[in-house]
């Protein structure tokens, strides 16, 4: 791993700078929020763009041609962790797909591939993580990736 310490708000920047531009084409309005007070995180930047990558893409496909809404949040550091949550208005997760969502070659997609989550779990354990996945009770589906922070020496 090629690992870089940044803020987390330069990482989903950086992430926003991939994927800007195929939000604003699919009429969906993108609504970020950053709580993390300048919060430090260690991570191969590649991999993890990688990550949020996907994340953000099935929001988009899951919301389909209609538009909608994807709200990105970092929230505050909590117990030395960083949560970055990824909110849609689409349909959810059918819920007898909610265990196995991360496991590979879960797809519901024609021409999907399945995974894309099986990579976001696996960069995202390599990197001291966890992610968990959830349906709201207004509709959508909600990721919530949840790193260590760094500190300023490591
Ligand atoms: P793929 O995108 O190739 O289908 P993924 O591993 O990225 O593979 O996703 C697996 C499945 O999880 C998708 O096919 C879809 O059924 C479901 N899924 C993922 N993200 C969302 C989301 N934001 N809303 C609803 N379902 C989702
Ligand atoms: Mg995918």
């Amino acid at each position: 791993q090629r690992t870089s310490t940044v803020t987390a708000a330069s990482l989903l920047e950086r992430v926003l700078g991939l994927c800007g531009d195929e939000i604003a084409r699919r009429g969906v309005a993108l609504d970020v929020k950053d709580a993390s007070g300048g919060a430090l995180l260690t991570v191969d930047l590649d991999q993890m763009a990688q990550a949020f990558l996907n994340l953000v893409l099935n929001a988009l496909d899951a919301m389909g041609e209609g538009g909608g809404s994807l709200f990105i949040e970092i929230a505050p550091p909590k117990a030395g962790n960083l949560s970055f949550l990824f909110r849609d208005t689409g349909p959810g997760i059918p819920p007898a797909l909610l265990e196995r969502i991360f496991d590979p070659f879960m797809t519901t997609k024609a021409h999907g591939t399945g995974l894309g989550l099986a990579t976001v779990f696996a960069i995202v354990e390599g990197h001291g993580g966890w992610i968990e996945a959830r349906n709201l009770e207004g509709g959508g589906a909600l990721f919530e990736l949840t790193l260590p922070v760094a500190t300023p020496a490591s």
